[in-house]
């Protein structure tokens, strides 16, 4: 049996346990996905030309299909790339029991490299690549927001994902081994009052990576891992993310 069906067997048993349990987990937990960026701020450009945003866009609506696959509710903020403010944002996942960020990662410009694409020069780079996993330490939820970013970490690594060891020049470790980081002023995650973290899905200047993060597969069995570690986090012991 594969393992994300194994899990998904345990989230309908864990579900049905909880159901009966008491009203903390009576209704489906709500999983607030937030697409990173704007049309108008698109963020960085990939190796070859593609805007951050397309790249958050569409892991995203892979995320909320395998999150509402398993049972979840799901609060989509900014998929139209409209939304006016970062504060927006969590103001927007008010109720949720748990946010995800979308994005996708680059590079500072002293390690970028320069090649021929399509005729003009572009930016890439050569010595970074993978997917992180951000948490701050001004969200009133940290224990909860370290736990699932722990569980997704892992989950992603059972999928084959491996995370950056990059992060480590700025950022202190919370569980690096699953590619976890503390992040603390990411306005995102401060400004929620719910558990919080922000997901870089890999590096679209390394030119590999970004073909990786392009294909339609794999972006649907990375959703498939996040989805996971999320229930592995939000159901599987049976309670919320907050308790
Ligand atoms: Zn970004």
């Amino acid at each position: 049996m594969r393992l994300s069906l194994i899990i998904f067997v345990c989230f309908l048993v864990s579900t049905a346990t909880a159901r009966s349990a008491g009203p903390i987990a009576s209704t489906p937990p709500w999983v607030a996905v937030d697409v990173g960026h704007t049309l108008a701020e698109p963020g960085a450009f990939s190796a070859r030309g593609r805007s951050e945003f397309e790249f958050n866009r569409d892991l995203a609506a892979r995320l909320a299909l395998a999150l509402r696959t398993r049972g979840a509710k799901v609060q989509e903020i900014n998929f139209a790339g409209a939304i006016g403010s970062l504060a927006a944002r969590p103001e927007q996942a008010r109720g949720s029991d748990f946010f995800i960020s979308i994005h996708h990662d680059s590079i500072s410009p002293e390690y970028l490299e320069f090649w021929d694409w399509d005729g003009s020069e572009a930016s890439h780079t050569t010595v970074k690549r993978g997917f992180g996993i951000f948490v701050s330490r001004r969200n009133p939820e940290l224990a909860a927001s370290l736990r699932c970013a722990t569980t997704i970490g892992a989950a992603l690594r059972r999928g084959g994902f491996e995370p950056t060891s990059w992060h480590g020049r700025k950022h202190q470790p919370a569980d690096a081994e699953n590619g976890v980081w503390y992040y603390d002023n990411l306005v995102v995650l401060h400004k929620s009052t719910f558990p919080a973290l922000l997901f870089e899905a890999g590096v679209i200047k390394h030119r590999e990576e970004e073909l990786e993060l392009l294909d339609g597969d794999r972006q649907a069995r990375m959703a498939d891992a996040l989805a996971i570690g999320i229930a592995d986090c939000l159901f599987l012991t049976g309670k919320s993310a907050r308790e």
